[in-house]
């Protein structure tokens, strides 16, 4: 009605709201499995060694440390030159045909959440209004392209009873091609690994099956790459899918590939949001540089620039040969930690095989534990779930572990 007394109210976010309730909780054995932060084994986010060695060097760099002015609307060149690198010649060695063929725009943005916002953006303004997500989805995922401009929103089978449904999945999107005579292309956001909550991810073959048939639909891949190297542990192995989407021999991209890429979790840079949003144009140097340009025009229409700091810590890292081993080993060291955790679990529950966390990849274990079950365990012994019931594995440890899995037993009674 254009008036602010008639604005209504939006809904809380799910998973943040969770943690305002746990911080009141007075109970000693709270226990936290909410947020995807990483933890380690004593119940707190630490800097990674390889992160915290770069942000010394960067603080004894007078020149580098000093400069508070505006980097540029793309982010800033140094970042470009090693994220590029690091995804598509080390992480995608295929991908330096596309570069000598100048057909990948890039920008430097606020971590993934920002990379989603800006290829959204653009595509609404240029080329689609339909999106696809996987049913379930990071919830986030449907907020940001309806903010940005997106009239459908569409889920496409996932999950079925504790399984990955393929089957199902290509059929729902067999069926929305039959019906429908929208000249705009339809994009579909993909979880490049470690899916968002399930924790189930389709195997190379499967992923196969999946890509033709999105290829054979015409429809426009966004790759939401926020885990890579949280899965195996090796930042190169969890890049699979984008190695698999890049084959030319196999597919043509008429109307680009998106690649949503984060460096929170990998290199633990959460709140300096370090990412970026690629975009893979399928003809020569020019489809890019109009692609660049609105890009450009986008980014600066939304935040002007993105910040610094966190940037020129990845540069260190990605950059410094030492410390970029170093890197590596931090996260395959996070990705043992998460994988101890589940062998853990799967010790002290008696899931079925279905349920076995140890076939769930990443940060999450999907419980399949209903809201009510999530309720009782957040009301009888103030564990803190996600509602659908992810819990966020690095926040049990060697204290909490016999307490959080007690909890869950007693729920199977
Ligand atoms: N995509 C997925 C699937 C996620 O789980 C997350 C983080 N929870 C993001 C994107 C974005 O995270 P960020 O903006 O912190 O990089």
């Amino acid at each position: 009605s254009g008036r602010i007394n008639s604005i209504p109210m939006a809904p809380p976010d799910k998973i943040l709201g969770l943690t305002e309730q746990f911080n009141a909780d007075k109970n000693d054995n709270k226990t936290n499995l909410t947020v995807g932060i990483y933890k380690d084994n004593w119940g707190q986010v630490t800097t990674m060694p390889s992160v915290a060695r770069a942000q010394a060097m960067l603080d004894q760099s007078f020149e580098m440390n000093t400069d508070l002015s505006y980097l540029p609307i793309k982010g800033c060149p140094d970042f470009r030159e090693n994220v590029l690198r690091f995804l598509y010649r080390e992480s995608c060695p295929q991908g330096v045909e596309l570069l000598n063929q100048e057909r990948i725009s890039f920008v430097q943005t606020l971590s993934g959440t920002g990379a989603l916002a800006v290829a959204s953006k653009f595509l609404s303004l240029f080329m689609s209004h339909t999106v696809w997500f996987p049913n379930p989805s990071w919830p986030n995922h449907a907020n940001v392209f309806q903010i940005n401009g997106f009239k459908n929103i569409n889920h496409y089978t996932y999950y079925k009873d504790g399984q990955l449904d393929v089957d199902g999945w290509i059929s729902d999107l067999e069926k929305a091609a039959k019906s429908t005579n929208d000249s705009f292309p339809p994009c579909i956001v993909l979880h490049a690994c470690c899916h968002n909550p399930t924790g189930l991810d389709p195997t190379l073959e499967q992923w196969k099956r999946i890509m033709d048939k999105i290829h054979e639909l015409k429809m426009i891949p966004i790759i939401d790459m926020a885990y890579q190297g949280l899965d195996t542990g090796d930042v190169y192995k969890d890049a699979y899918l984008l190695r698999l989407s890049l084959d030319e021999s196999r597919y043509q991209w008429s109307n680009g590939l998106f690649l949503c890429q984060s460096f929170a979790k990998n290199m633990g840079l959460y709140g300096e949001r370090v990412g970026s949003l690629s975009v893979v144009t399928s003809r020569g140097a020019e489809e890019k540089r109009s692609v660049d340009s609105q890009l450009k025009k986008i980014v600066r229409g939304m935040y002007s620039s993105p910040p610094g700091y966190g940037s020129r810590v990845a540069n260190i890292v990605l950059s410094n040969p030492h410390l970029k081993n170093l890197w590596f080993q931090d996260v395959e060291n996070i990705a043992k930690r998460l994988q101890s955790v589940k062998a853990k679990m799967a010790e002290r529950l008696n899931w079925d095989s279905l349920q076995d966390p140890t076939r769930q990849h990443g940060m999450f274990l999907y419980t399949g534990l209903n809201a009510s079950e999530v309720n009782t365990l957040r009301e009888d012994s103030s564990i803190y779930l996600v509602q659908d019931g992810r819990l966020s594995l690095s926040g049990l440890n060697d204290s909490n572990i016999d307490y959080v899995c007690d909890a869950l037993r007693k729920l199977e009674k």
